[in-house]
């Protein structure tokens, strides 16, 4: 937002331009079977060779463009973001955008330990949100499909809660007949310990996840779940273009969250880019295709040139998929959640 709180760009349905999630590389050490299922990624799947990635430097420079144009919050994400190597560096150059108000990632904490954790507080990464579907060590396993333990992931979120890149979040996400019976658990788990867990509607991200909208859970049935063994209170939302949907515990053990991408989609206040690990933007994370950023900061192109194409692609920007997903049909091509990060 300027200075007058009217967003510097706003497209066709008049939602500003005010979060980026930055996708670092199409890789990771997962197979979780809702997102990267090992019969599509297996050893002969083609993942981006190096020299198709943006460097550093070149995520800088869009990411330092994007805040020019409004964008406030930066999100670092994957496929699994702390597999490329050196991540804290591209952190701290972030970081260090004047106006950029808040710096976070999304990881499944397989390689999170307490030295890297400090490093990237001490880089400038603000706050972290930890993926983890299930307590249950077997269960988690099976769903991971590479057999990392539990244990391993709940240290990781001690790490980020020592390195104070708090409030730490864990993401769930719950599909039905897989680990819908973690949800109390898992709530459970982490009350009272300063943790906000974020349960998520399963969705129909790409197309190899053989999404059917019967694995859905719906976060009303969740929250009623959770509400009848601990009650609830709505919170409202921090920030208009905030995702999850607040709750408090009554008694004081804090909060949790509850996305609810599938049965109440929330595309009208979706003020999200997304930049692919070979620089494409995508303006919905349902989208077919991107738009060659790489292309523009490879070319003499200045930045004046940069800020007017992205400018330009945002106010034509229509995207409103999920309010529209069940009158469309299925089987469209759709970019990979583990491509472009969740
Ligand atoms: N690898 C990192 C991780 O798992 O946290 C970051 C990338 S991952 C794609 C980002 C988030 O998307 C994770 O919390 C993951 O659980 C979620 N996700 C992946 N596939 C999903 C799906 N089909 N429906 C809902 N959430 C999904
Ligand atoms: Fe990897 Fe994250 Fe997808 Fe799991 S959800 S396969 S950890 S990118
Ligand atoms: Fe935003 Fe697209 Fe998701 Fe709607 S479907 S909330 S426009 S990313």
């Amino acid at each position: 937002m300027n200075n007058a709180s009217v967003p510097v760009v706003q497209d066709t349905r008049r939602r500003g331009l005010e979060d980026l999630r930055i996708s670092v590389t199409d890789r990771c050490n997962f197979r979780c079977v809702y997102c990267m299922p090992k019969e599509v990624f297996g050893s002969s799947f083609h993942f981006l060779p190096r020299q198709e990635l943006l460097t550093f430097d070149e995520i800088t420079r869009l990411a330092r463009l994007f805040v020019a144009l409004g964008v406030r919050k930066i999100r670092l994400t994957g496929g699994e973001p702390l597999v490329r190597r050196d991540l804290d560096v591209l952190v701290s150059q972030i970081a260090a955008i004047p106006e950029l108000e808040d710096l976070a990632m999304t990881t499944n904490g397989s390689m999170l330990t307490v030295e890297r954790a400090k490093a990237l507080k001490d880089a400038g990464l603000k706050r972290i949100t930890i993926s983890l579907d299930a307590l249950d060590d077997e269960l988690f396993r099976s769903m991971n499909d590479v057999n990392f333990p539990v244990s391993r992931v709940l240290n990781a979120i001690d790490a980020a809660r020592r390195a104070k890149l708090d409030p730490v979040k864990v993401n769930m996400v719950v599909k039905r007949g897989l680990n819908q019976d973690a949800i109390l658990p898992m709530a459970d788990r982490f009350r009272g310990q300063d943790v906000v867990v974020r349960f998520i509607e399963f969705m129909d991200v790409g197309t190899t996840n053989g999404w059917r909208l019967e694995d859905v859970v719906p976060g009303a049935d969740i929250i009623k779940q959770i509400d009848h063994q601990w009650p609830l209170e709505a919170v409202a939302p921090t920030r208009p273009g905030d995702v999850a949907t607040r709750y408090r515990y009554r008694d004081g053990q804090g909060e949790i969250g509850i996305i609810t991408s599938v049965t109440h989609p929330f595309c009208h206040s979706c003020s999200r880019a997304r930049l692919s690990p070979e620089g494409q933007l995508y303006t919905c994370l349902f989208g077919q295709s991107g738009f060659d950023l790489r292309a523009l900061v490879r070319s003499e192109a200045s930045e004046q040139d940069i800020l007017d194409k992205i400018r330009g692609l945002w106010a034509r920007r229509d995207d409103h998929y999920s309010e529209i997903r069940r009158s469309l049909t299925q089987g469209l091509p759709k970019i990979e959640m583990s491509h472009i990060g969740g």
